[in-house]
């Protein structure tokens, strides 16, 4: 049947206020909802907005044998903010926007999330009750992505990765049916989902652990490239003390914007989750010197205002790439990371509108703690691996004509950063599906173990494969 049959179909069975056809009035402006233009650019046939589980539950009972037999392809967006192509939109498919499903419930010591929802909202609503919950750090960030795929919080040094917090996911299956997932029903599919990303199925709603949440102390601090080894072995002597601080969230960056001249530019962005104004954990990293002291944002702020400073402006929407890896915390190989990366982007630098960054984020020791605490997920780290730094390539640009040689460059300095590391042992096999460019391989990251029980997991739930080969964006557990 040919997709535009099988969209008719749909329009028959359920609401047809909740399809968006190319053409359609609003069209654009729905399919201009990604954070990268990479994904802006692809165009569904059909855009479905469903407003209940019932009618996500309804589409893929009606949807799924044309999606496995290959007629239509499918795809699920949450807030559109991972810029991997096509891992939330489908050429000529049909992008289920999950936008419609709104709504938090707070209870005891719980909050419910619809899909629908961006850590903003969760953020402003939990606070009014002097409460916080360990999500995402933008305010514009959506909620699956994190929770389906691991998640680095603001919280992350005390709480494990965003997946690990998860209580309960409620799913819609291939089949139409729809379940609840959690550490007593469907235990196995409740842990493939902390790290399997879409595979399982449409999750409807996230159930997370709320805790109390004052003002923090945090920001960003800007400062030159001569001063980041020393940041770097800052954040590394930190990440191996014995006693490191779970209440801090560090994250230095070094990087490149033609708008700061020709030299590479560096950021901290750091919290300290108390009020304390510059606690003796963050003064290595606050009193950096020089400093671009205009743009220090330093300050005691809510959980809300911090993520507000982390989605930052809306700039117009530029062409976007992640790419990453994960090193040993040693400043060492951190250092000579950095410095690959400083002479690799040389060529790229007079692309239009190139911004980009080598962006450190540590997961200590107290992190893989945490997860393993929280009954574990697939990513496949334990806590005698710690502590880590995951390293993030994070290029925008403008123009169409430069993608090839911005993402061949990026391709080449993880490539020479990856090698280093091997050879000096400080390469640790673990790839973060957030931050993966389409070349690399999160999943088989995880290790074959890990990679065989997602796959059983997958044939439990999803016998015929509707999320294998009726959803093809994002990172899939079959070749
Ligand atoms: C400004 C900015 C800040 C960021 N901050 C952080 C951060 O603090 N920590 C961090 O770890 N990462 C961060 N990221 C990366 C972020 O984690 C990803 O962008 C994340 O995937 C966003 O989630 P989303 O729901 O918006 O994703 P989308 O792009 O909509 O989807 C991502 C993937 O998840 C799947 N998916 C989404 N919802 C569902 C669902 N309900 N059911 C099944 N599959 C679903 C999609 O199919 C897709 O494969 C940031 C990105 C940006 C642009």
């Amino acid at each position: 049947m040919a997709p535009s049959q099988v969209i008719k179909d749909l329009q028959q069975a359920l609401p047809d206020s909740r399809f968006v056809l190319q053409g359609a009035e609003d069209y654009d402006d729905l399919n201009k909802v990604y954070q990268s233009a990479l994904n802006v650019e692809i165009r569904p046939s059909c855009i479905f907005l469903p407003k209940s589980k019932e009618e996500i539950s309804a589409f893929l009972k009606h949807v799924g044998p044309h999606a496995l037999s290959g007629e239509v392809s499918l795809a699920i967006y949450g807030a559109g903010c991972q810029p991997l192509p096509g891992c939330a939109n489908v050429q000529d498919g049909i992008t289920v926007n999950l936008s419609f499903l709104k709504g938090l419930a707070i209870e005891e010591g719980r909050v419910s999330i619809a899909a629908g929802e961006r850590w903003g909202t969760v953020y402003e609503e939990l606070g009014k009750k002097g409460l916080g919950v360990a999500g995402g750090r933008s305010a514009k960030s959506g909620i699956g992505g994190l929770a389906l795929e691991g998640g680095l919080s603001f919280h992350s040094s005390r709480d494990g990765f965003v997946c690990d917090s998860v209580l309960n996911y409620e799913v819609v299956l291939a089949s139409g049916e729809i379940v609840n997932a959690n550490g007593k029903e469907n235990a196995d599919l409740f842990r493939a989902l902390r790290g399997g990303g879409n595979n399982f199925g449409i999750v409807t709603r996230y159930d997370f652990p709320t805790f109390e949440q004052g003002p923090m102390y945090g920001g960003s601090v800007y400062y030159f490239a001569p001063s980041f080894p020393e940041q770097i072995q800052h954040l590394v002597d930190e990440l191996q003390k014995p006693d490191a601080s779970k209440d801090t969230h560090l994250m230095v960056s070094t990087g490149y914007a033609a708008m700061f001249g020709p030299q590479m530019m560096c950021q901290n962005q750091l919290y300290h989750n108390s009020p304390e104004e510059n606690p003796a954990v963050l003064r290595p990293f606050t009193s950096v010197s020089p400093q671009l002291d205009q743009l220090n944002s330093m300050r005691v702020l809510s959980l809300a205002e911090a993520a507000k400073e982390q989605a930052g402006d809306s700039p117009v929407i530029q062409r976007s790439a992640y790419f990453n890896t994960t090193l040993k915390a040693d400043a060492s190989i951190l250092q000579e990371a950095a410095e690959i990366y400083t002479a690799g982007l040389e060529p790229i630098k007079p692309c239009e509108g190139l911004i980009c960054s080598l962006t450190l984020q540590p997961h200590a020791r107290s992190l893989l703690e945490a997860s393993a605490a929280q009954g574990g997920n697939s990513l496949g780290l334990s806590p005698a691996d710690g502590p880590l730094v995951s390293v993030l390539l994070l290029t925008y640009w403008s123009n169409q004509r430069d993608d090839a040689a911005v993402l061949e460059t990026m391709e080449s300095i993880l490539g020479s950063i990856k090698s280093r590391a091997a050879a000096r042992d400080q390469l640790v096999p673990y790839t973060y599906m957030n931050y993966a460019f389409t070349s690399q391989d999160p999943i088989g990251s995880y290790g074959a173990e890990n990679k065989a029980e997602l796959q059983r997991v997958s044939k439990r739930y999803d016998p015929q494969g509707l999320f294998q080969k009726g959803v093809p964006g994002g990172f899939k557990l079959f070749p």
